[in-house]
């Protein structure tokens, strides 16, 4: 049983879908599944601007933004609460832009107070990353708010990780003012790794158009005439697409309001099980994607002993916070009845030792 925060199962209709036959990228029958898949898209993030499909792991999705969309010696920043945050702070600096991390404890919201002191001193930022749902440490990131506050400051392209949180929490792109939103099919879009998406505002591809083009395989703009001709530039994952444009179907009839409620309602069951024995939840602000829970020192050993006895996989947390917290996901293709196995499993170890 796969409880990992990535990849995360997937429904046996959309596992069929991956392996159906394989079409040509250039055929009427992959452009109508592609122009299908764009469209789900549009709806469940909330955008009139197009989707594109990138064959790539969300990390791809990123580097095709700040490759397509930066200058050497802009200033970008990141705000950042846990491993995410970080890493686009890096692929920022990576691409010779001056990065900066305004950093929040992790397991905490991020700080807008410090962030908006930053910007009044340098004002010149040209971009900001901010993670919707930090799955290092399970926190929630109140993007909406932080957006409305930072845009009062800046005219800095807003660029959101949406990886954990489209599918799982509220996310409305074009009403709340995101520039850029990337986000990846393994997480709550309950698809196989290896796709990822991305959406650009006006004034994103506004900057974009007025640069040099950069790249070839990341190519935004290359892939922007595609899309309209409903293809991609280069062959992509077409068994990927085909799935993904059925859990997007699925995701869709479900009704976006009913699985931002089911999220809401998998993840307070899972804690209120987990505090009702003993198990504290790492988050100030946990995300209902997944929950980062302090392993009990009497237990140091959870994470294999799930694995080992009861066959469910479940991650560790990353870096400083290897050994202190496990990571248990409840998101995508999840319902009560997974979430209770693996509350009953771990109430089996607490329990009886
Ligand atoms: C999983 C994840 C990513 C993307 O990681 P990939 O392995 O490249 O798909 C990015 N941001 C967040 C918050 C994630 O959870």
């Amino acid at each position: 049983m796969l409880r990992t925060p990535g990849p995360t199962p997937v429904p046996p209709k959309v596992l069929q879908a991956a392996s159906s036959e394989i079409l040509y990228h250039r055929s009427d029958e992959f452009r109508t599944i592609f122009r299908d898949l764009s469209n789900n898209l549009k709806k469940i993030v909330g955008t009139q601007n197009p989707v594109l499909t990138l064959t790539a792991s969300g990390t791809g999705a990123a580097e095709a933004v700040i490759q397509n969309l930066s200058n050497k010696g802009e200033k970008g920043i990141s705000l950042s609460n846990g491993r995410f945050g970080e890493r686009w702070a890096e692929l920022m600096s990576l691409y010779g832009m001056e990065s900066a991390t305004q950093k929040t404890e992790w397991g905490k919201q991020v700080n807008v107070s410090v962030v908006e002191d930053f910007l009044h001193n340098v004002p010149e930022v040209s971009m900001i990353w901010i993670v919707h749902c930090e799955t290092s440490t399970g926190t929630v990131n109140n993007i909406q708010h932080i957006i409305e506050r930072i845009k009062q400051h800046t005219d800095a392209l807003i660029c959101i990780d949406g990886v954990t949180s489209v599918g799982v929490h509220e996310l409305l792109m074009d009403e709340w003012g995101i520039d850029v939103l990337v986000t990846a099919s393994q997480k709550g879009l309950m698809t196989p790794p290896g796709l990822s998406f991305v959406s650009l505002s006006d004034k994103a591809w506004k900057k974009i158009n007025d640069m040099p083009q950069k790249g070839m395989y990341f190519n935004l703009t290359r892939a922007l005439k595609n899309y309209e001709k409903n293809t991609t530039p280069w062959t992509p994952a077409v068994s990927l697409i085909n799935a993904a444009k059925t859990a997007t179907d699925m995701i869709l009839s479900e009704g976006m309001e009913n699985v931002w409620l089911r999220h809401n309602v998998l993840a307070d069951t899972f804690r209120n099980r987990m505090n009702s024995i003993g198990l504290e939840s790492f988050s100030e602000n946990p995300c209902n994607a997944l929950s980062a829970l302090k392993i009990p020192k009497e237990y140091p050993d959870i994470v294999e002993r799930l694995l080992e006895q009861y066959n469910i996989r479940v991650s560790k947390g990353q870096e400083h916070l290897e050994g202190a917290i496990f990571r248990v996901a409840h998101m995508g293709w999840c319902s009560e009845s997974g979430v209770n196995e693996v509350a009953n499993a771990i109430e089996d170890i607490i329990n009886n030792g």
